[in-house]
């Protein structure tokens, strides 16, 4: 088998797709103690990837040398494979890249006169010559896969193949803040990064709205040290991409590390969100298995539960240090949001026997809800709720606010404001509504989950062929929260039955609005049906802004509030108290 073949199977693996190429050159960059690079791409790499920097750089001979299978300066006995401090490590990137491209090195070491330019083609060697080119090397990679076409063609569009080269290099930046990195694409500037400290280096390539969400981290035990950056709570979002982990400074994947995180975040966020992390590990390297697949990130730890327990408590503990709350975010006011009652001597009042923290004292022509021993159980076990263990409202006790006196007004008949020991709490009316609401009719739904309301006048529905579809497919779930339908005329379905606390007015609304989300949010395991019905039903009977309340409405809203499970939440996700500290309006008297 010729050389230049088996470089090219080799390349197989190595080379996948141009981001492999940004990878390998730049990583060679680093290693070359550059402390400036830039990368210059066309056509997301089909036509030119194009690595400069200013390294070591090559002697005439190693110029050559390097494009040679296993021509790594960088192993000198089998066991350095396991000790692997330096990115490559295969001796193999440069041939693979030459075999399936054409490539152009320019290079000069410090201390010579003139570089030396080296061309090879297709796995060729075409020509080498002295050129004059500044201190460093100079990689060009033209036309690649220009010679295996079956890996041309499983290129994926412009755009994806780029956004694997930005990730690629995003990678690579993140671990090398003392590294002046730029990025071209067709010419135009994508990154600039200067040389900085590591936050810089994330917030400039990860947004600027990270400033403030960065909490430093550092664990130093004997098996692992972890420094880096954590988000606070309030920087927590459903799929969050920002999450990275690097060990040895080298990227890596790692879901159960992922968890440890997750875990120490519990009750301080949402559940289906997550927050941004850049977190650094150094371990010996004799306790890792670096997957020698140089495209692979997945590492294997030899201690990896007692570093998912570290992991845990440490970043457990930096929140905790940190002055962090469960965390939201309103508009331009520095928020904390935290539970109003807090201190256990200043427990509220347990709720008397007729309390019902579920009736809403807004709506004059509120139905009566049967009440039901399970229901008054809940309500009970809620209030408990909110001086266990378990609950939101315990997490870092000593920074609750502490209510002052139960005052309340109301401001813009959208905000109810009350004082409290550390500022002023603001408490969103609309939302915190919705979320009472939203409780009640969970609550609601559970329970008469085999109750029906038979309509005498069973109503033909006139819906599009699109939502008859979808309400077929979900007839077992409509069924399940109380409404029956009847298929036999497919076009148009028939309504026999709704929820016995639903007003059969309201029921064609309802059930439009629950197709409407159900197609929005369609494909998001998160929302069952029974979570959208009572969503459905919330959003519509709170209490909008623009309603008056009286001081007594506006106690019970937050009585009621303060006995969900998640009153810092509206159902949606969004914030619904925020507290402003007084710092912040002392500072504005300065
Ligand atoms: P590896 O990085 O695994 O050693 P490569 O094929 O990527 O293997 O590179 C081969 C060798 O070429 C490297 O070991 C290094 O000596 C040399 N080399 C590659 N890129 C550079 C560079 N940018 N500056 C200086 N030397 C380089
Ligand atoms: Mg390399």
């Amino acid at each position: 088998m010729s050389s230049a073949l088996a470089n090219q199977i080799a390349a197989g693996e190595v080379i996948q797709r141009p981001a492999s190429v940004v990878k390998e050159l730049v990583e060679n960059s680093v290693d070359a103690g550059s402390d400036k690079i830039s990368i210059n791409i066309k056509d997301a790499g089909r036509s030119l990837i194009q690595v400069i920097d200013n390294g070591c750089g090559m002697s005439e001979k190693d110029a050559l040398k390097s494009f040679e299978r296993h021509a790594t300066s960088k192993i000198y006995k089998t066991d350095d494979l396991f000790c692997i401090y330096t990115k490559g490590f295969r001796g193999e990137a440069l041939a693979s890249i030459a075999s399936v491209a054409e490539v152009e090195l320019k290079t000069r070491q410090e201390n010579d006169q003139m570089g030396t330019q080296v061309v090879f083609s297709g796995g060729e060697f075409i020509s080498q010559s002295p050129v004059n080119t500044p201190k460093g090397s100079n990689f060009s990679v033209k036309s690649l896969f220009f010679n295996v076409p079956a890996r041309r063609k499983f290129l994926k569009a412009d755009s994806t193949e780029f956004q694997h080269i930005i990730n690629e290099f995003q990678r690579i930046a993140l671990t090398h803040p003392t590294i002046d990195f730029s990025l071209y694409h067709n010419g135009q500037t994508v990154f600039s990064l200067p040389k900085v400290s590591l936050k810089q280096r994330i917030i400039s390539l990860c947004g600027k709205n990270l400033n403030s969400d960065l909490i430093p981290v550092e664990i130093d035990t004997s098996i692992v040290k972890i420094t880096g950056f954590t988000g606070k709570p309030q920087a927590a979002k459903k799929r969050n991409d920002k999450q990275y982990f690097f060990v040895n400074n080298r990227f890596m994947k790692n879901a159960y590390f992922n968890k440890a995180v997750l875990l120490a975040y519990e009750k301080l966020i949402l559940p289906d969100t997550a927050p941004p992390y850049f977190l650094y590990f150094e371990v010996d390297p004799h306790t890792i298995d670096v997957n020698v697949h140089p495209t692979k990130t997945e590492i294997n730890f030899e201690n990896a539960s007692d570093i998912f327990k570290l992991l845990q408590a440490g970043i457990r503990e930096t929140l905790n240090k940190s002055d962090v709350a469960p965390a939201i975010d309103f508009e331009n006011v520095e928020a904390v949001d935290l539970p109003y009652f807090s201190s256990k001597s200043e427990m509220p009042e347990m709720p008397k026997e007729n309390f019902n923290p579920f009736y809403n004292p807004f709506n004059s022509t509120t139905r009566s809800f049967q009440e039901t021993d399970k229901r008054e159980k809940n309500n009970l076990e809620n209030w408990q709720k909110l001086y266990s263990e378990d609950s939101l409202l315990t997490v870092s006790d000593e920074k609750m606010p502490v209510a002052v006196e139960r005052k309340f007004l109301q401001i813009k008949e959208k905000y109810i404001v009350s004082p409290v020991k550390s500022g002023l709490m603001f408490i969103n009316q609309f939302r915190a509504h919705f979320r009472v609401l939203y409780h009640k009719y969970l609550l609601e739904i559970d329970s008469n989950a085999d109750g029906i309301q038979s309509l005498l006048y069973p109503e033909t529905l006139s819906l599009e062929a699109q939502e008859v579809a979808m309400l077929y497919d979900l007839r077992d779930e409509f069924l399940a929260v109380g409404f029956d339908f009847n298929f036999d005329n497919f076009k148009s379905p028939v309504l026999k039955g709704i929820p016995p606390y639903l007003d059969k007015d309201r029921s064609m609304d309802v059930i439009l609005d629950i197709l409407g989300c159900y197609k929005q949010e369609y494909g998001n395991i998160q929302s069952s049906i029974k979570d959208i019905l009572a969503k459905s039903l919330s959003r519509n009977e709170a209490i909008k802004a623009g309603r008056k309340l009286s001081e007594k409405e506006m106690e019970t809203l937050i009585d009621s509030l303060f006995a969900t499970k998640e009153p810092n939440y509206s159902p949606d996700g969004k914030p619904t108290i925020v507290v402003v500290p007084i710092e912040e309006i002392e500072k504005k008297f300065l």
